[in-house]
């Protein structure tokens, strides 16, 4: 009912120049996809985008063109254009032709001190420009520790989609991302992942009504890699993934997506 949909975030990471010889390399995996998918004849492939550096977009944008690949951003300013020196405004996305945009990543709420009304009106601006918004939560350590996870995710889920407009429900992505499973190496477990992902659910439920949130995909992100990923993807509420490290390398990245619809 969900497509798979998984999505490469590269961070700070590739030049103009590595992004492109990684397009090439990716693409060169799938010798039968057509321009819809990377499968040939499968319902069941997944959907795959890249989160690539704002530097990079324009070029990766046109390397992807006519291919199944999703071009994504990181980051947005909610903001159509001023005096915002750095940021870049959602319009600018849109023209450059990125489908997707992470908001509210933990490193931006952690290390940018971003909160999730910022992060809300990020969301709403997207998808104002036609952007599908990713927006992401998790929770620390210390709060999984202290038994808040559940609240917290409430709670950043509740805010972070504040200003999404009911009619564009369907086109939200929320990533569910433990910090500490980001870089770790060690991922949540899929039961721990399916509590999460479950909650987000009934969040969903709760704000967009039982028909829309059951099209919204949850994506699991913090430490997926190709031998993890088809046991996380095959539980009930977690329809794909945001990767990091495992999608800086072309070859290791398409084994990832083979095996994410593994499950389907
Ligand atoms: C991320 O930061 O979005 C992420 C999931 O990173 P990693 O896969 O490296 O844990």
């Amino acid at each position: 009912m969900r497509n798979t949909l998984v999505v490469a975030n590269w961070k700070m990471q590739k030049t103009v120049a590595e992004a492109l010889a990684f397009a090439e390399a990716f693409l060169a995996r799938f010798p039968q996809r057509s321009g819809q998918a990377l499968l040939p004849g499968a319902d069941a492939a997944p959907e795959v985008a890249v989160a690539a550096p704002f530097t990079a977009l324009y070029a990766l944008g046109r390397a992807l063109q006519g291919t199944p690949v999703a071009l994504a951003a990181q980051n947005v300013h909610p903001q159509a254009q001023g005096a915002f020196t750095g940021e870049v405004a959602p319009g600018m996305l849109a023209e450059l032709g990125c489908r997707y945009a992470i908001v509210g990543h933990s490193e931006r709420r952690n290390l940018f001190d971003e909160r999730s009304d910022f992060v809300a009106e990020k969301a709403a601006a997207l998808l104002q420009h036609g952007i599908d918004p990713i927006v992401c939560v998790g929770e620390s350590v210390d709060q999984r520790g202290a038994g808040r996870t559940l609240t917290v995710i409430r709670e950043q889920v509740a805010g972070s989609l504040a200003k999404a407009p009911s009619a564009a429900a369907q086109r939200l992505v929320v990533a569910y991302e433990p910090v500490w499973a980001i870089g770790a190496g060690v991922s949540a477990t899929p039961e721990q992942a399916q509590e999460v992902h479950a909650a987000i659910r009934a969040c969903l439920q709760e704000r967009f009504g039982a028909a829309d949130s059951e099209k919204i995909r949850i994506l699991y992100g913090g430490s997926v890699k190709a031998d993890n990923v088809s046991a996380l993807v095959a539980q009930p509420d977690i329809d794909g993934a945001l990767v990091g490290g495992a999608s800086l390398q072309a070859d290791g990245f398409a084994e990832l997506v083979l095996r994410s619809g593994d499950c389907s």
